[in-house]
């Protein structure tokens, strides 16, 4: 039997982007940014041109990132729920990362993913889809980002979404329907446990 894909996010669900990107930031660049700003991927928000902030994202995702750990718990939850689910990996950076992102994949997370789509974003002016139209190709049973207009896109188009975190640039009062918030990978695991979701 095929099994339920989750679809899962890399960039604050894996992989620590804020804190690793604010201390490359450090001493490079003058300006002081929020956590929010810089997560938020809304470059307009930004002090500098969206063309610099852009070209500072780019030049930190170039980088070899294998001395950086995924977030707790991360390896031993998916090497779990891999029995259950085929699990594909799904973000938002840009094809051209692709081969530093699989590089941290394997090495941290060596054999667990089952796949990798590089989406990509609007902001590199490259063609890019949007995660929920990732999500319906695959059938995906279950989305798990940090995002909130992610989830709430593929939540209201019949996707059922878990929040991951409880980030600065992911609150809000009220969840809408098809979304759990968990706000660590034990929560993940908590959440899922018992639970089989239908592709
Ligand atoms: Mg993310």
């Amino acid at each position: 039997m095929t099994k339920p894909v989750l679809a899962i996010d890399i960039d604050e669900v894996l992989f620590p982007f804020a804190a690793e990107f604010r201390q490359f930031c450090d001493g490079r660049d003058r300006v002081e940014r929020s956590l929010e700003q810089l997560v938020d991927y809304d470059f307009d928000l930004w002090a500098g041109s969206a063309a610099e902030s852009l070209e500072l994202v780019h030049a930190f995702s170039r980088l070899d990132h294998r001395l950086v750990a995924p977030l707790d718990q991360a390896r031993e939850t998916l090497a779990e729920l891999r029995g259950q689910y085929r699990l594909v990996i799904v973000t938002s950076r840009d094809s051209e990362f692709e081969a530093r992102t699989v590089a941290w994949l394997e090495h941290h997370l060596p054999g667990l993913c089952d796949d990798v789509i590089m989406a990509g974003n609007r902001h590199t002016g490259r063609s890019y889809r949007s995660k929920l139209e990732v999500c319906r190709e695959l059938g995906a049973a279950l989305l798990v980002d940090d995002q909130l207009h992610y989830v709430q896109e593929v939540a209201r188009q019949g996707v059922p979404a878990v929040l991951f975190g409880d980030y600065p640039w992911n609150q809000m009062a009220e969840l809408p329907m098809g979304v759990r918030r968990a706000r660590n990978w034990a929560e993940v695991r908590r959440l899922l446990a018992g639970e089989r979701v239908h592709g």
